[in-house]
């Protein structure tokens, strides 16, 4: 098969580095990818978002399968464009079309969509600017804290949770008056805030069946202890021990169910990732938030523990024969950390070089790219703020860490910089 893969981060590099493993794939294209992808696959100068670009490339390539990792390109309906053409209509495309999208391109959608099939979620409240007044009020009527969300994409940065009632209110002020975070403020998701431990469930759905993926643990603070500022993602750890199987049932029952159910009921076009966002609260579950594809950096610890043939995996997503699929998962675990440019998630630098990379995947670690990228000379040098992830895989979480950071510790540049205690919380 010839497979074009869209995206340029670490997630995208842990996809390629299973595509590749794939006695199925012939040849592997990453549009734009990294220095890493392009280590194992072939980049193509193509922006994600370019689609009649994508088009052209895929008849000219002869692609068969088309796999979308980031959520902007879905939530602007590049399914739709590849299925709805005739030339492009018969390739695999892994990727929900806009309408399923919407689950992640608005929030307001999908707590609408999540009230109408019964998923336990906050209660909450929409406004925009000509209701605002009611929005004000609304405010006041909610316990304290009070979480707002931008209803559109805002780059994982639409959240605020506001202590007090005046800091609520002005944040409700500036995102609907002041484009806090520009047109996705246009709306504002005003909902209860929900107490608990946060989990990532990954769900592959062919918009008939679904398969469980391995559940994950992000952490999303700069600094140790979950301190500091938000970042797109510091580490992750793979199985979550808290997410044990009585949790995991109620997950399956309460939520993803209902949600493939919702998806055929509403008749939304959905062949691709469904990532749950949960909160654990005295052992229930709550959903935050859907994305509609897998996570960075959780993907690059979810990957790894897939026993079956990946490849596969996302054939049958694109083909709609998921029932056919049997879903083998290593029993170990997975921790990655993500080493990242001084500064970030504020200013930092780029092309710096990076020291410390000879060593190859092995059935210890494996390294994975984003920020990066090749000079004339063969060096890799940061092209972003965050950098590498590095993946540790070992028997039981302990092993995992210890792995992962064993290959952290060789990497260096000036200023390079990675939490030292992912995992910690759950051991
Ligand atoms: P989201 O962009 O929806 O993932 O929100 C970003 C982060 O804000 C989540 O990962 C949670 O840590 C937090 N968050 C969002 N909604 C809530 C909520 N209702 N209660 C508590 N925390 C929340």
């Amino acid at each position: 098969m010839n497979i074009l893969l869209i995206g340029s981060g670490g997630r995208e590099h842990a996809f390629a580095t299973k595509m590749v493993n794939s006695p199925r794939c012939q040849k592997l294209y990453v549009a734009p990818g990294n220095a890493g992808t392009s280590s194992i696959a072939e980049n193509v100068a193509l922006s994600i978002s370019d689609f009649e670009g994508i088009k052209s490339f895929i008849l000219a390539h002869k692609i068969d399968m088309v796999v979308v990792g980031p959520e902007e390109p879905l939530v602007k309906g590049i399914r739709d464009f590849l299925t709805g053409d005739p030339l492009t209509g018969g390739v695999a495309v892994v990727g929900p079309s806009q309408k399923g999208a919407a689950l992640e391109g608005s929030k307001d959608f999908s707590k609408q969509f999540m009230a109408r099939n019964g998923i336990p979620t906050a209660s909450y409240n929409s406004f925009t600017k000509e209701t605002i007044e009611e929005g004000l009020k609304f405010i006041r009527d909610q316990r304290l804290p009070i979480v707002l969300k931008a209803d559109g994409l805002a780059a994982g940065k639409g959240v605020l949770i506001l202590q007090s009632y005046e800091e609520a209110e002005a944040g409700l002020k500036e995102m609907l008056l002041e484009n806090k975070f520009g047109a996705a403020s246009n709306k504002v998701v005003v909902e209860e805030f929900l107490s608990g431990i946060e989990v990532s469930v990954f769900v592959a759905t062919d918009g008939v069946d679904y398969k469980i993926l391995p559940e994950a643990k992000d952490y999303k603070r700069i600094g140790e202890k979950d301190t500091g500022l938000n970042t797109g993602g510091m580490g992750a750890v793979s199985p979550v021990p808290f997410a044990d199987h009585a949790f995991m049932q109620k997950v399956e029952e309460r939520i993803i169910k209902p949600t493939v159910e919702g998806l055929k009921k509403e008749q939304l076009d959905y062949k691709g990732f469904i990532f749950i966002g949960l909160m654990n609260v005295e052992g229930e579950p709550w959903v935050i938030e859907y994305n509609v594809r897998m996570g960075d950096p959780e993907t690059q610890a979810v990957l790894p523990r897939i026993k079956s043939d990946f490849v596969d995996l996302l054939f049958s997503i694109g083909t709609q024969d998921l029932s056919n699929y049997d879903l083998e998962i290593e029993k170990g675990a997975t921790a990655t950390v993500v080493v990242v440019a001084g500064g970030y998630p504020g200013d930092y630098t780029k092309g710096d070089k990076i020291h410390g990379l000879m060593h190859p995947n092995d059935h210890k670690s494996f390294t994975f790219h984003a920020g990066t990228q090749a000079n004339e000379d063969g060096n890799i040098l940061t092209n972003g703020g965050r950098v590498l992830s590095i993946t540790g895989k070992g028997e039981n979480l302990k092993e995992a860490i210890a792995h992962a950071y064993e290959r952290a510790d060789q990497i260096r540049w000036e200023n390079h910089y990675y939490r030292k205690d992912i995992g910690q919380d759950v051991l």
